[in-house]
Order: structure tokens, then C-alpha cells, then sequence
């Protein structure tokens, strides 16, 4: 029920699992991780406590300053790793927290474009139609714009891309989602705390935003896909 994500100029894989621990209070069945790593995706996912996913990383390390994890309360399937996150499909991973009411009748349009469900989960549907988006010559951008303008529920959504190691895409509809600010690397996190030891600049995004963000630049769109600009608060950090 927790969701990070690090553009940084460190290994990613220690920050991503630090700032999910920080996350644990809101409770969680599993837990998972993606990097990049000079363009490649690959990610790591463990049911139950957060150091199942800490042993994993000690024998199958991820290396990459880019990534994403996840802590799940699963809605949608039982929590198995199969149906944790991250989900992938091509090149394209997500995390989620929050339902996809619509994922059913999503799920037929992916069939139908011969894409395969390989899992329980209504997350699955998010990565495998920005995939579809993508093998019809869609940037990740605009593949991930596309994707989230069909979703119904509600959502915090970050999104990595095989062979783009500087693009992490946020989109916000319902539970909280931040962007933070660092010199030189940006983040995302689910609230403030789980940020906090990384930055004390955070801007909360609004519900239907859609951030585009690089280890120098935040653009964020809203629901009607105009730029906007969001307030970037400092927070207090605590010791
Ligand atoms: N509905 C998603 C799932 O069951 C996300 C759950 C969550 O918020 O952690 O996998």
C-alpha cells in the first residue's frame, strides 16, 4: 500500500527498500522492486515482510540509480509474487495502490490486441496497455498518457521504461502521490514520510495530474492535459 520511486546517482535498489520500510505502517502482504540499469528493466518481487525482498536482493541483486517499488495490500488476487508488484509487460513496469474499476472490460481490448494476462491483479492492466501503445509506436509518454485517460478508480501509479533510464512517469487519481525534489535527482513517494530522509521539497500531486519527471525536471499535466504548475512545499524532516 505503499509506492516510491528514485531517478538518483546512487543504487536505487537500498533507497527503494529504506523508503518502503517507511511505509510499512500502512501494512502490506508484499513488496516488490524494479531498476534500470543502462537501459535494461528487471525487477525483484517477495511475499510477506519487507527483508524476504532484502534476503531476495542479497542473492539476485538489481543494480541501477532508477526505480520503483511497491508495498501491496492486494484488492485484486491472492498475494502471491506472481500477482506482486511491480507488473511488466514489454518494457513498461508499474506499481499501483488503489482499484481499477474497469480492468475487465480492459482486459478484453488487450486480449483482443493478442497481449496475454498473465496475472490476478487489475494493476496488470495498466502495464500491459501502455505495452500495447508502445508496439504501436508510442513514446512512453504518450503511451502512458493514453493508458491513464482510460482508467476508472482510483489510482497512485508510477511507471519505469526498459531503455530509458532518466523517465519516470507519476499519475495521481484518488491516493496520494508526491514528487520530491533532490540536486540533480528527483523522486516519488506515496507521502511525505516515506521522502523524507531523501529531500524536504515536495509537491503533492492533484487528482487527474500526470508528472513527467527526469533527474532535472518535473512537468506535470492535469486532467484536461493542460501544464500546470504545482506548489513545491518544504517539509519538515524528521530525525
Ligand atoms: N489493486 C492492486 C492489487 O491488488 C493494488 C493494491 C494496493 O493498493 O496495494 O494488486
Amino acid at each position: 500500500c505503499g509506492i516510491v520511486g528514485v531517478l538518483g546517482n546512487h543504487e536505487a535498489a537500498p533507497i527503494l527498500v529504506e523508503a518502503l520500510k517507511r511505509l510499512e505502517y500502512r501494512g502490506y502482504d508484499s513488496a516488490g522492486i524494479a531498476t534500470v540499469n543502462g537501459g535494461t528493466l528487471e525487477r525483484r518481487r517477495a511475499v510477506g515482510k519487507l527483508v524476504n525482498l532484502s534476503d531476495l536482493l542479497v542473492h539476485n541483486p538489481l543494480a541501477g540509480k532508477s526505480g520503483i517499488g511497491h508495498t501491496r495490500w492486494a484488492t485484486h488476487g491472492a498475494p502471491t509474487v506472481s500477482n506482486a508488484h511491480p507488473h511488466q509487460s514489454g518494457k513498461v513496469a508499474v506499481v499501483h495502490n488503489g482499484i481499477i474499476e474497469n480492468f475487465r472490460e480492459l482486459r478484453e481490448e488487450i486480449v483482443a490486441a493478442g497481449l496475454k494476462i498473465e496475472t490476478e491483479t487489475d494493476t496488470e492492466t495498466v502495464a500491459l496497455l501502455t505495452q500495447m501503445h508502445m508496439a504501436q509506436g508510442d513514446d512512453p509518454e504518450s503511451a502512458a498518457k493514453k493508458t491513464v485517460a482510460r482508467l476508472e478508480g482510483a489510482f497512485a501509479i508510477a511507471f519505469l521504461f526498459d531503455g530509458y533510464d532518466d523517465l519516470m512517469i507519476a499519475a495521481r487519481n484518488g491516493p496520494p502521490l508526491a514528487v520530491g525534489y533532490g540536486t540533480g535527482e528527483m523522486f516519488v513517494g506515496s507521502d511525505a514520510i516515506a521522502l523524507s530522509p531523501l529531500t524536504d521539497r515536495i509537491t503533492y500531486l492533484e487528482d487527474g495530474d500526470i508528472a513527467v519527471v527526469t533527474r532535472t525536471s518535473v512537468a506535470i499535466t492535469d486532467a484536461k492535459g493542460k501544464t500546470v504548475t504545482r506548489p513545491i512545499k518544504t517539509i519538515q524532516i524528521e530525525s
